[in-house]
């Protein structure tokens, strides 16, 4: 299953963007920035995890390597 990390950096528009580090994306942020968002069958599993340790998070999907989770 891939392996998800998630920015904890906020994007300008105060997301927070969750990637798929097992496929690799070419907008992964810097390693210090980078956050586990466990192991998951698809990123929506990433993103809920994600939310459940943040709940003031902004979570989102990377449109290019999580499209089906991104929202904005
Ligand atoms: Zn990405």
């Amino acid at each position: 299953m891939p392996v998800f990390i998630v920015n904890k950096n906020a994007q300008n528009n105060g997301d927070h963007e969750v990637h798929n580090k097992t496929t690799g994306c070419s907008y992964m942020p810097l390693l210090e920035n980078q956050v586990s968002a466990g192991t998951h069958a698809t990123c929506a599993g990433a993103v809920s995890e994600v939310k459940k340790a943040n709940p003031s998070f902004r979570i989102n999907g990377c449109y290019y390597c999580c499209n089906a989770c991104h929202t904005s």
